[in-house]
């Protein structure tokens, strides 16, 4: 056979375009490998992909670091352990912990952590009242202090100013991490660094070279400034942590923290319209596709699970759902915590606007589509039947707790 090397253009325009279906299939499975020298090289462009907004995206699924392995896969592989047995210093974390759990965005900053801590610094999580999380330790967390107490549950950022003060004045963290969100990091961040009289640099999507770099100007500057102590950091500021295990061994507080004269009042949740929440925002999303066979019950099943409604290309083209909720490439990325596929195949385009969501159910007649490999549950079966069992189950489930708390 001859040696000289032969160039496919079209392949090489499937892997420029990454619009094309072919595109993931043309990408060199391997990262990282051996240079000429010795030393590890890794291209840190292979990971991810570059958002319609110019914003790197990264693949949660794995599938674009080689292969079909998902993350609860990795889970399950003994990965080494990380132990800090005298801390020289402390990073400390506080996670938004939406829902009890730890979100993407709090394992960006777990990531972070690691970064300012090195081998000789601890990563310190701060979680206030009842969490239902068991992966800290594969998250990147060496000590963990959960802060519990009514005074903490609920919308109480002056309680937990005052919380943080009392972590702060006993294990005086070399760094705060804190995520730059709405879902109470950033206001948290900023009431603490006003509780400390330090200017906190905000909106942080890298750090290097003792520089912090954050987003300023509606977005379209970026602003450096000498690493802060306190950095309110936006999410993917850097690579989880995915490599290593860690000890997540519980500290307490030796003192007991001050009560806040408390000038807020936290009246509880208010329920609120799943539909009217903008598809960007949502944490739950129920989508539609062209599998849909019977739309009124596929609304009749959103309504019962409280969930935003999306849809693929193909359910709108159609005129079954309108165009702002079309999920994908040309439509919206979705950052959901859950993200129900029914009926839909999996196509690249629609597969990109779901690569932030954390946990993806497909419901699917083909076992073999593309939705499938990317989900981490499936439900194999005609779509009506399944959703006619949901409605049920939820219905009963109600029923139980109705009957329960009577
Ligand atoms: C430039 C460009 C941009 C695009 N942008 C987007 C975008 O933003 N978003 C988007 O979604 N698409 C987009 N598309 C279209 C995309 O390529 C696909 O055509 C589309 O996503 C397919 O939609 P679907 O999965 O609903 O339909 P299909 O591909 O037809 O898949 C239907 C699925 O339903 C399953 N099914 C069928 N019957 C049943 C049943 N009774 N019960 C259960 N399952 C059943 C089938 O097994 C199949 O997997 C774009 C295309 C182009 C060219």
């Amino acid at each position: 056979m001859s040696d000289i090397i032969r160039r496919d253009p079209r392949a090489e325009w499937i892997a420029r375009n990454r619009l094309h279906p072919l595109h993931a299939a043309m990408q060199p499975a391997q990262h990282s490998w051996m240079g000429p020298n010795g030393v590890i090289r890794k291209n840190p462009h292979g990971i991810g992909f570059i958002g319609p907004n110019g914003i790197k995206r990264i693949d949660r699924s794995g599938a674009q670091q080689g292969g079909a392995t998902k993350r609860s896969a990795a889970v399950e592989v003994q990965l080494p352990l990380h132990q800090v047995a005298a801390p020289a210093f402390y990073i400390s974390v506080v996670p938004d912990m939406v829902g009890g759990r730890l979100s993407s965005h709090d394992r960006d900053l777990l990531g972070l952590a690691h970064q300012l801590a090195g081998k000789d610094g601890a990563v310190l999580a701060v979680v206030f009242g009842e969490h239902k999380e068991n992966a800290f330790a594969t998250a990147g967390v060496d000590r963990l202090l959960v802060l519990e107490g009514e005074e903490f549950s609920g919308y109480a950022p002056e309680q937990r100013v005052q919380g943080l003060r009392a972590v702060d004045n006993q294990f005086n963290p070399r760094h705060w991490l804190l995520p730059d969100s709405r879902s109470g990091g950033g206001e948290l961040g900023r009431r603490f660094a006003a509780a400390l009289g330090e200017r906190p640099a905000t909106r942080i999507w890298q750090v290097k070279d003792q520089e912090c770099i954050g987003r300023a100007g509606a977005g379209l500057q970026d602003l450096a400034r000498p690493l802060a102590r306190l950095i309110l950091a936006a999410a993917e500021c850097a690579e989880p942590v995915s490599e290593t295990r860690h000890e997540a061994l519980p500290v307490e507080l030796s003192t007991t923290v001050a009560r806040s004269l408390s000038r807020i009042e936290d009246l509880g949740a208010v329920a609120v319209d799943p539909a009217a929440i903008p598809m960007a925002e949502a944490e739950f999303i129920f989508s539609g596709g062209n599998g849909v066979k019977d739309w009124g019950l596929f609304h009749r099943t959103a309504e019962a699970l409280g969930a935003t409604e999306g849809a693929s290309r193909v359910a709108v083209d159609d005129g079954f759902m309108a165009r702002d909720r079309q999920v994908g490439a040309s439509g919206t990325w979705v950052t959901a915590r859950v993200y129900v596929a029914v009926g839909i195949s999996g196509a690249i385009q629609h597969l990109q606007g779901i690569g932030a969501c954390d946990k993806v159910v497909a419901i699917n007649l083909d076992p073999g589509c593309d939705m499938i490999k990317r989900a981490d549950l499936s439900v194999i079966g005609e779509s009506a039947e399944i959703l006619q069992a949901l409605i049920e189950a939820v219905e009963a489930y109600r029923n139980d707790a109705k009957r329960d708390a009577a």
